[in-house]
């Protein structure tokens, strides 16, 4: 379905799980904060999909906390994936638990998969995360790569750590044939000074990355895509270049609560939830603001609304 401003919604994010194995030093969410039963089940996770399938969702990230940390999701992503409407299902992990379970995620229907690591260099990787398991992470990388269709290396670029280390990504990415994600580093509201002294914008990871190989981009919604030789890089900028004109997704948190956009506040929770409400989320969807991003200072002027009423048709 399109919002009032034309913007089409195809994509639902869900987080699986508060709890998380890492610490990262950018995270700014609170982990194992939440009493298990004020999380969803899987059976109401399904359910979940299940309306929003009516509403024209196809795609499904499944995201966390760590959502590898949740038991027995091959269950879950089984569920989701055998669902006729949905044609894509992806995760977003650190790899830990990916560790010889590969396969068994693939089997489970996980054709794309984003690994988030955001150093090649031990001792940096023991200060991101919090933990000593690099050498583990490169070989679950290694192997998604020969298993999965994609793999995304999802790397947040943090200006005093690893600014350093893009050839040895570029280089990495080569070898192992995946695409790089650079991510710009947003702000840790428990921190403020760690991203003022840290953040980098796109332009400049593309800069470095152009002193080593020329790229030309390929493709432009939310994420910029570049294309070089033997690589694809792609840069998500919500600080620098925000994307909400472009923004195609929702997202259900681990109590079932649904955001509209990645920076606001939560507009219903669907725990409890049944198909009466579909009409009061539609009206949600339609009306979703235009952005809630600080830094989004694009004028709403380029964009048509509304361009069809979706409780009308
Ligand atoms: N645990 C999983 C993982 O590591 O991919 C999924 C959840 S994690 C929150 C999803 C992605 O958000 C990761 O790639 C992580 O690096 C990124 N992320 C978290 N906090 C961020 C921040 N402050 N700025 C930019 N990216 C961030």
């Amino acid at each position: 379905m399109r919002d009032k401003f034309g913007r089409e919604i195809d994509t639902l994010r869900i987080s699986v799980t508060d709890r998380c194995n890492f610490s990262c030093l950018y995270c700014s969410k609170e982990f194992n904060k939440i009493e298990k039963e004020k999380i969803l089940s899987y059976e109401e996770i399904i359910n979940i999909v299940k309306v929003f399938t009516k509403l024209g969702i196809k795609k499904i990230k499944l995201t966390g906390g760590e959502p590898l940390i949740r038991e027995n999701i091959t269950y879950l992503i089984k569920e989701i994936s055998n669902l006729p409407e949905i044609e894509d299902i992806s995760l977003t992990t650190n790899g830990f638990f990916l560790f010889e379970n590969v396969e068994k995620i693939k089997e489970a229907g996980i054709k794309r998969i984003n690994i988030s690591l955001d150093t090649l260099d031990e001792k940096k990787f023991a200060r991101i995360t919090g933990f000593k398991h690099l050498d583990r992470i490169k070989r679950v990388v290694e192997e998604s790569c020969k298993t999965f269709s994609s793999v995304k290396l999802n790397v947040v670029i943090i200006k005093n750590i690893n600014l350093d280390e893009i050839e040895d990504f570029l280089n990495f990415a080569r070898e192992n044939k995946m695409i790089l994600k650079f991510i710009e580093l947003m702000p840790v509201y428990k921190n403020l000074s760690f991203w003022k002294e840290n953040f980098v914008p796109y332009k400049v990871v593309k800069n470095i990355i152009e002193s080593f190989v020329s790229i030309f981009k390929i493709e432009e919604r939310r994420i910029k895509v570049y294309k070089g030789e033997n690589l694809i890089v792609e840069f998500v900028s919500p600080v620098s270049e925000p994307f909400c004109g472009k923004c195609d997704r929702l997202r259900i948190d681990c109590k079932g609560d649904l955001f509209l956009c990645l920076y606001g506040k939560p507009v219903l929770n669907l725990k409890k939830f049944n198909e009466e409400i579909l009409n009061l989320i539609q009206f949600y969807i339609f009306n979703r603001e235009y952005s809630f991003n600080p830094f989004a200072q694009i004028s709403v002027k380029n964009y048509r609304f509304p361009v069809m009423n979706c409780l009308g048709g």
